[in-house]
């Protein structure tokens, strides 16, 4: 700190001094403006947050944002699923919470981001969200200017590479197919863990379209489906199985005992999350473990679950969830209660990796979400840029040493995707 304020100092006045007002005129004026121009991050109590920018892309599925300082520093982040039409909350919590404030004191902003919206929503939702993506845009920008990696930030790690399993989706798949991506998944990329969803809306089978009591011939095709991967990847790969939250107690019931054959890391989401009590009740009936959390919001959100005895896994977003100290506070919650910590993540691999840093930093870290499409989808490896490789050919995020999240985004590839007729990083 003390050494390149000195620098500074010394080509502003001592080299002007020594040198005289013509020998600035030379390369040492081009030096003393390149100083200048060089993130101060050696300063840190005079940061100041200057501006957030941001913008939504691709139907509206995610919202990144930037947050600018004086000192040229900027941090990055996502968020998720409710972030539709959030153009002008990000705005507004930023112009009342953030511009002008010291980045480093992330806790605090968090706290107050969360208290000044008590009546605006910040129980949960998309207030939430849009805070989770500030947030986390917050330990992107302290790592910068502290030059450390967000893990580090959070207490350091418990391990070097994080287990992912890669989301196939697909419920409309017949089994062999299942079978076939999931042996896929596992051979091309070198996943230790897969997951399908199994709950299909449009599925013929069903009683119909709006009642989620589950029909027989809707079970004997679940069943059928997964007996295809569990057959397809050996009995020594991970499966997860997705219900997304529809079915009803009696149905949540009966799949979990359907799926106790097949292993399962986890049954997800069997019944909604508004029920926490049913997840309970039907964890208690079946050997399948049970896994919630995707759709519950900060740490209060867990704490009923958790209390409760509700699942086997906690499940909570950190792009939506509250952001990556959020993350961190939940997980040690679940640690309180045993309970190992699986974030789910349908982000771009900025996501994955801003997550990737909660996940090092926490003792019950099971296993994090990752997503086919970053294999077969462009977009999402145009929009973000890093150095080195995604995975680690064992189906691992290799955790990053570059200062902040270590993932930068690209503005001008995101704009290729943003929404119409919504303001974009303005
Ligand atoms: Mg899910």
């Amino acid at each position: 700190m003390v050494e390149r304020r000195s620098r500074r100092s010394f080509l502003k006045g001592g080299a002007a001094g020594a040198f005289g007002g013509a020998a600035l005129a030379s390369p040492l004026a081009g030096l003393a403006q390149a100083v200048e121009r060089t993130p101060q991050s050696s300063s840190p109590s005079a940061l100041r947050i200057t501006g957030v920018r941001g913008g939504l892309i691709r139907g509206q599925h995610s919202l990144f944002v930037k947050v600018e300082t004086n000192q040229g520093i900027h941090g990055c982040a996502e968020a998720v699923d409710g972030v539709y039409g959030t153009y002008y909350v990000m705005k507004h919590i930023a112009e009342r919470h953030l511009i002008g404030r010291n980045p480093l004191d992330v806790h605090r902003l968090q706290e107050e981001m969360r208290r000044g919206g008590l009546f605006k929503g910040a129980q949960a939702g998309m207030y939430v969200a849009v805070m989770s993506a500030l947030e986390t845009a917050l330990w992107d920008l302290v790592g910068k200017a502290l030059g450390l990696p967000v893990y580090q930030l959070l207490g350091g790690k418990f391990r070097d590479k994080i287990r992912v399993y890669c989301d196939t989706a697909g419920s409309r798949l017949p089994p062999e197919e299942m079978g076939r991506r999931a042996k896929e998944d596992v051979e091309k990329y070198g996943f230790t863990a897969v997951k399908f969803d199994i709950d299909d809306a449009a599925d013929p089978r069903k009683l119909d379209r709006y009642n989620w009591s589950v029909s027989l011939p809707e079970l004997e095709r679940m069943v059928g489906q997964i007996a295809a991967v569990r057959a397809a990847v050996g009995p020594h790969i991970d499966i997860c199985v997705d219900c997304h939250g529809r079915f009803d107690e009696q149905s949540g019931h009966r799949i979990a005992k359907a799926m106790e054959p097949f292993n399962l890391m986890w049954l997800e989401e069997p019944v909604p999350a508004e029920f926490p009590e049913a997840y309970a009740r039907i964890r208690q009936e079946t050997t399948t473990p049970i896994c919630g959390g995707e759709n519950w919001y900060l740490t209060y959100g867990f704490r009923r679950p958790l209390e409760i005895a509700a699942c086997d896994v906690i499940m909570p977003d950190l792009q939506k969830a509250g952001g990556l100290g959020e993350g961190q506070r939940i997980a040690s919650l679940a640690n309180t209660y045993n309970v190992p910590f699986a974030p789910h993540m349908v982000a771009s691999y900025l996501g994955a990796m801003a997550s990737a840093h909660v996940c090092a930093s926490v003792p019950n870290f099971l296993i994090l979400e990752w997503q086919i499409y970053f294999h077969t989808d462009k977009m999402f490896q145009e929009i973000v840029t890093f150095d080195g490789p995604m995975l680690t050919a064992d189906g691992h995020i290799p955790l990053r040493e570059a200062p902040g999240i270590g993932v930068e985004i690209d503005e001008d590839a995101l704009r290729k995707y943003a929404v119409k007729d919504v303001p974009f990083f303005e």
